[in-house]
């Protein structure tokens, strides 16, 4: 049977890989280097009592973007070794907490947290494409698309890949603010 992401975070606890449940546990579990995709949800139904009360729950179920920051980034590491170590591929360096909450203009989401809306199509290291599974628009994270601040601002995700917003920001400059 599938782990759940509790199931995993109580996992990394007993393993030592901290004292107890937390933010952090939680995404360095999600981003373990044995687990490419984000563990299962407690519920496929959004209307479960425990997705009611969970804070990531319009992020998991699709309904919302992740946050941008080093530990949603397709270029960070959450390392084995350490206190709770993080480094950065692009910039070949470990990240401080705050270095982490503020990430960088190379953010990339990790493709599998937009799988609930996006589906990944192609990627490199300044972009990843995607088809928006809402709107069945090509879209683009990185360059020549959308910043990870874009679409986490976005609040509705059906207009991230609109050809009149690709058209706004291509021809005018715009940018999605929220
Ligand atoms: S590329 Fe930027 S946002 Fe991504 S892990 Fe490195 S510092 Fe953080």
């Amino acid at each position: 049977m599938a782990q759940s992401a509790l199931e995993a975070v109580e996992q990394a606890v007993e393993q030592g890989q901290g004292s107890g449940p937390s933010r952090a546990h939680l995404g360095a579990s999600i981003m373990d280097p044995d687990c490419p995709a984000p563990l299962p949800r407690m519920s496929e139904d959004p209307s479960h009592y425990k997705c009611k009360w969970c804070d990531h729950s319009d992020q998991c179920h699709g309904t919302g973007a992740p946050q941008v920051s080093c530990r949603t980034c397709v270029f960070s590491t959450p390392e084995m070794d350490g206190d709770g170590r993080w480094s950065c591929g692009i910039w070949k360096k470990d990240l401080s907490f705050e270095d982490q909450k503020q990430a960088c203009p190379k953010h990339l989401f990790i493709p599998p947290m937009l799988a609930p809306w996006a589906e990944t199509l192609d990627g490199d290291d300044d972009f990843v494409s995607y088809t928006n599974k809402i709107n069945g628009q090509p879209f683009v994270n990185g360059q020549g698309g959308y910043t990870s601040a874009e679409i986490a601002s976005a609040g509705e995700l059906q207009f991230i890949g609109d050809p009149a917003i690709d058209d706004l920001k291509e021809n005018m400059g715009g940018r999605v603010v929220g």
